[in-house]
């Protein structure tokens, strides 16, 4: 915003003082109804996982000593959503500093290196075959925050993940100036409708699909601000039922 004049000099004056200040408020409630309907969101999407254990917990106490069959859906039941809770936690509280708050510690790495390494830590984790493709390049150096590279990668390797069944590939190239590494599945896809929709925070295109594998909503909003903040370009195409690709431009 311009600073307002601390004397006003003329009507002219005075009317843009109170345009710039029609703005602001506008402004201030847009992002007052954002955050309003944030923490509304949040609360009610931590409220499923808890009343499922709330619920799981009390059928254990009255029948889990004498029912082994139950004692252990029980027990699964309760693990997996505690464990989507902590994830929603964790993602909740990096979306509520923003990426202003985030501390961004840029390191000389191999880009290279790191795709290797995180699509291995990938595999073993998940047992999901991954061909990798980019053994041609043998080091690219950049400057970035490698951790939060990391966690950008990982949260398209794991959507890939979530909604295919097939290989998932990963190919990295190089252009010019510019760094790209892909990340495909040929998956259920999005339609073109839902494309627009899939960076909104909670925003599943199939609940029940997203919920059974762990999603929470999170991941692609986090990665549109993990993206902002270390600079890297992203984009995503995809076709319903034939899969989706995911790129990652880094400029050199
Ligand atoms: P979730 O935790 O549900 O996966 P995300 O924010 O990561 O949440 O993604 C939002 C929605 O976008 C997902 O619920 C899913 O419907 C859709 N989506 C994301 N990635 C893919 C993909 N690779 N293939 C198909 N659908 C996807």
């Amino acid at each position: 915003f311009k600073r307002l004049p601390l004397k006003v000099e003329s009507k002219d004056e005075l009317y843009q003082m109170g345009e710039t200040f029609n703005h602001m408020i506008d402004l201030l409630e847009s992002n007052f109804e954002k955050q309003k309907l944030f923490v509304s969101n949040a609360s009610h999407e931590l409220k499923t996982p808890l009343t499922i254990i709330e619920s799981y917990a009390s059928l254990l106490k009255r029948r889990g000593a004498n029912d082994p069959k139950l004692f252990e859906e029980s027990i699964e039941a309760i693990h997996s959503e505690a464990i989507r809770m902590k994830e929603m936690t964790e993602q909740l509280l990096m979306l509520a500093k923003h990426h202003e708050g985030w501390n961004i510690n840029r390191s000389h790495f191999n880009l290279v290196e790191l795709v290797q390494q995180t699509v291995k830590n990938f595999q073993s984790a998940y047992h999901r075959k991954i061909d990798l493709d980019g053994d041609v390049l043998s080091n690219i150096t950049i400057q970035m925050d490698e951790q939060k590279l990391k966690q950008l990668l990982f949260i398209f390797l794991d959507n890939a993940r979530k909604y295919s069944d097939d290989m998932i590939m990963v190919s990295l190239g190089k252009e010019r100036e510019e760094v790209c590494i892909r990340i495909m599945d040929r998956g259920i896809g999005i339609s073109e409708d839902e494309l627009p929709k899939v960076f909104d925070r909670f925003y599943r295109v199939d609940k029940a699909r997203s919920r059974k594998s762990g999603g929470t909503g999170l991941g692609l909003p986090l990665a549109k601000e993990i993206a902002e903040a270390i600079g890297v370009r992203v984009t995503l195409e995809s076709k319903e039922g034939i899969g989706t690709t995911v790129s990652l431009n880094i400029q050199l």
